[in-house]
C-alpha cells in the first residue's frame, strides 16, 4: 500500500514536472523513463503460476494480471502497462490455455499501469471488457477522466473500444465462473474489486482481488473538499468495509507487493507468509483506513507524529 502510494505520487510528480509532453513522442504508450521511473521494475518477468485451482497468475514482478480459468472459457483481470500485454497473453499460453477462450476481461481500476493492456488482450481474444459506468468511460477514453483524484497527472493508455457498463454486486458469468463485482471507490471513483471461488477437488476457497485503497492525486487535489469527487472520503470508508466483510481466504492486489502476493505464492506457508489469510483482507482494510487517515491529517495541515504511536 505504502509503495503504491509513493510510486503513484512518484509519477504524478514526475509527470507534473516536465515529462516529455505526450504530443511529441512517437507512441504515447511507450512510456520514457522520466513518464514512469517505475515502469522497468514493474515489468521484471514473472514466471506464471497457479494461485490456486482454476485461478493463475500471468501478470509482472510488479503489476498483477489474474486469470480464471473453465473448460468454456476464462475470465482476465486487468492488463498491467500496454508495453507488457504480450507478456500476459504470453503467459497465458505457457501455462497451456489459449488467448481465444478469453471471453471476458475486468479491470480493478481505469489507471495505465492495470488498464494500459487491455486493449491488446481485448484484440487478441475477442473478449468482451466489462467495468462499472465510470471506469467505463475512462476505458474507452484510455484516460483518466474528471473525477480521478489523478486527473491531469497520470498517464494515458490504449483506448478500449468495446466495454460494457455493470453495477456493483453484479455477477459475471464465462460457462461455470462467476465473479461478482463489488464497487470499491477512493482511488479512483470507479474502482472495483472482485471475489469469486476456486477449488482443488473439494476444498474451495473464497479469493478476492482487492483495488488499490491508497489516496494518490495530483497536486492541488484534496480528498476532504473535491468539487470533481465530493464523495471520495466516504467511498474510502465504505470501500473499505466492503473488502474487509468479504469471505477472505485469499488475498490478491493489482500491486503484488501491496499483499506480498509473490512472496506468499512462493513460500506458501514455508519460511514465509502464508498464501491462505483469512485476515488479508480485514489487513488491507485497516492499512487503507490509515493512509486515508494520514492524508486527511496532512490536507489539515496537522503534523505527522514524531514517532510512530506505542
Ligand atoms: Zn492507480
Amino acid at each position: 500500500m505504502t509503495a503504491h502510494r509513493t510510486i503513484c505520487l512518484a509519477i504524478a510528480t514526475i509527470f507534473a514536472a516536465g515529462g516529455v509532453p505526450l504530443a511529441a513522442q512517437a507512441s504515447p504508450f511507450q512510456y520514457t523513463a522520466a513518464q514512469c521511473s517505475y515502469c522497468a521494475a514493474w515489468s521484471e518477468p514473472e514466471a506464471p503460476r497457479r494461485v490456486f485451482g482454476n485461478t493463475y497468475y500471468v501478470g509482472t514482478h510488479g503489476l498483477s494480471a489474474i486469470l480464471v480459468t473453465s473448460d468454456r472459457g476464462h475470465i482476465l483481470i486487468d492488463g498491467t502497462i500496454p508495453a507488457m500485454a504480450d507478456s500476459v497473453i504470453a503467459h497465458i499460453r505457457a501455462l497451456g490455455f489459449r488467448v481465444e477462450d478469453v471471453k471476458l476481461i475486468l479491470n480493478s481500476h481505469a489507471h495505465f499501469d492495470h488498464a494500459g493492456g487491455i486493449a491488446a488482450v481485448q484484440r487478441a481474444s475477442g473478449a468482451e471488457v466489462a467495468a462499472t459506468k465510470w471506469s467505463a468511460e475512462a476505458l474507452r477514453k484510455g484516460g483518466s477522466i474528471p473525477g480521478d483524484p489523478q486527473y491531469g497527472s497520470i498517464l494515458p493508455f490504449p483506448p478500449v473500444a468495446n466495454v460494457r457498463v455493470i453495477a456493483d454486486g453484479q455477477v459475471m458469468r464465462v460457462g461455470p465462473l462467476a465473479l461478482t463485482a463489488h464497487v470499491t471507490p477512493g482511488h479512483t471513483p470507479g474502482g472495483t474489486s472482485w471475489s469469486w471461488q476456486s477449488c482443488e477437488g473439494v476444498r474451495c476457497l473464497d479469493l478476492v482481488y482487492a483495488d488499490s485503497q491508497s489516496p494518490v492525486s495530483a497536486d492541488g487535489f484534496l480528498f476532504s473538499k473535491s468539487r470533481a469527487y465530493p464523495t471520495a472520503v466516504h467511498d474510502f470508508q465504505h470501500s473499505a468495509t466492503t473488502i474487509e466483510q468479504l469471505p477472505c481466504d485469499i488475498l490478491l492486489t493489482p500491486h503484488p507487493e501491496a499483499s506480498q502476493l509473490l512472496d506468499r505464492l512462493a513460500a506458501n506457508g514455508h519460511n514465509g507468509p502464508p498464501l491462505v489469510d483469512t485476515a488479508g483482507c480485514s489487513r488491507y482494510a485497516a492499512t487503507a483506513r490509515k493512509a486515508v487517515a494520514k492524508r486527511l491529517d496532512a490536507e489539515h495541515g496537522k503534523p505527522a507524529p514524531l514517532r510512530p504511536p506505542r
